[in-house]
């Protein structure tokens, strides 16, 4: 029996993409990898219908960090200045990205799985003249949602852009593309998107691109690059060509389900069912469901329950749960209802937590 993943990816993928990876051997200079490409991106645009003239979809090579950092790294002016908000792992791994690339930034600090005190936003940004504020849209550490509406409208009142860290919410929950402060959100394919790992993407304003960094702080991460040869049909390096194939594929099993809402309310009903059986057994979610995106649920270990124990017992069932961070380690764990699931897949993930957890 396949392993079901419920960690917050890489997913359980359809049959139809798994075939799809190894479904063709593709030179990237010829032309047929030209057209898979200017199909993945137009369907990318597709998802929350953007205009293909205003959002330009820049496709790279590496894992859901490496499209973060080429976002902050090829959009910050040398003479820029960053807001980042932290309350959780991601969070805090933007401003790190800052620091290491000597982007001048400030942050606010919250609580791992705290909500953002948007009062303190608001008057950090109005009297701290950032061009940029970078944050995490949902925050995997615990399963929050962050109120990233409101945020861009606080970026709007500012004159600030909005640098959004999407990897866990693209495709599952509403983005504020509408809001002229949103410049841009770095993508993984292997997430909400079930696509395979090895495949990432900024999703960009085209004027946020003119006001990319020159010369660039990197040559592998520089979106301008990139972008500047995927709108010709090239690209300057190897790209990840077995994933993209991937990707066509389950753009198009997303399409086909209804795009993203479809998606978003099936995680849901996934979400609420796992959580219904679990507090029937008295385990407790972490943050209120209002509070959490419809991707993955945060839940606090009962008494004397090890997660070494949870997980193990899930694992000889054939399924994969993942452990809180750092110090959350010995008290939460999680589960995200990605992926390729099937019905016959939850009820038996039902059936084992009851059997775990009676
Ligand atoms: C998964 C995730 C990332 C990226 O993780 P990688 O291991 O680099 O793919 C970044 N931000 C959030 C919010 C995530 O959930």
């Amino acid at each position: 029996m396949r392993p079901i993943l419920l960690n917050p990816g890489p997913v359980s993928l359809s049959d139809g993409v798994r075939r799809a990876v190894a479904a063709a051997d593709l030179c990237h200079r010829e032309p047929e990898f030209a057209a898979l490409q200017d199909r993945v991106r137009s369907k990318l645009t597709a998802i929350y219908q953007l205009e293909n003239n205003t959002w330009a979809p820049v496709l790279l090579g590496g894992s859901g960090t490496t499209a973060v950092e080429a976002m902050l790294t090829s959009l910050l002016p040398r003479n820029g200045r960053l807001l980042v908000l932290e309350n959780g792992v991601y969070g805090e791994r933007l401003s790190r990205i800052a620091a290491i690339h000597g982007i001048e930034s400030q942050s606010i600090k919250h609580g791992w799985c705290e909500s953002w005190d948007l009062e303190r936003v608001a008057s950090v940004l109005a009297a701290g003249k950032f061009t940029h504020v970078a944050a995490v849209h949902h925050e995997t550490t615990c399963g929050r949602l962050n109120p990233v509406d409101r945020l861009a409208s606080l970026c709007e009142m500012n004159g600030a852009e909005l640098l959004l860290d999407a990897v866990s919410s693209f495709a599952a929950e509403l983005i504020p593309f509408q809001s002229p402060a949103l410049s841009a959100c770095a993508v993984t394919a292997n997430k909400c998107l079930h696509g395979i790992p090895g495949l990432c993407f900024v999703l960009l304003r085209r004027t946020a691109l003119a006001g990319a960094v020159a010369p660039p702080r990197s040559l592998t991460l520089d979106l301008a690059l990139w972008a500047e040869h995927q709108e010709r049909q090239s690209t300057p390096f190897t790209p990840a060509v077995n994933s993209l194939l991937a990707l066509d594929q389950a753009l198009n099993e997303l399409a086909s389900e209804g795009g993203w809402r479809t998606r978003h309310a099936r995680y849901h009903h996934l979400a609420e069912r796992v959580a219904l059986c679990l507090a029937a057994r008295g385990v407790v979610p972490w943050l209120a469901a209002s509070e959490s995106s419809c991707v993955l649920r945060a839940y606090r270990l009962p008494q004397g329950k090890s997660y070494a124990e949870v997980h193990a017992g899930l694992k000889q069932r054939g399924f994969i749960v993942y452990a809180g961070q750092g110090e959350l380690a010995n008290e939460m764990f999680r589960i995200s209802t990605m992926g390729d699931i099937t019905e016959y897949d939850i009820e038996r993930l039902l059936a084992s937590l009851e059997m775990i957890f009676s």
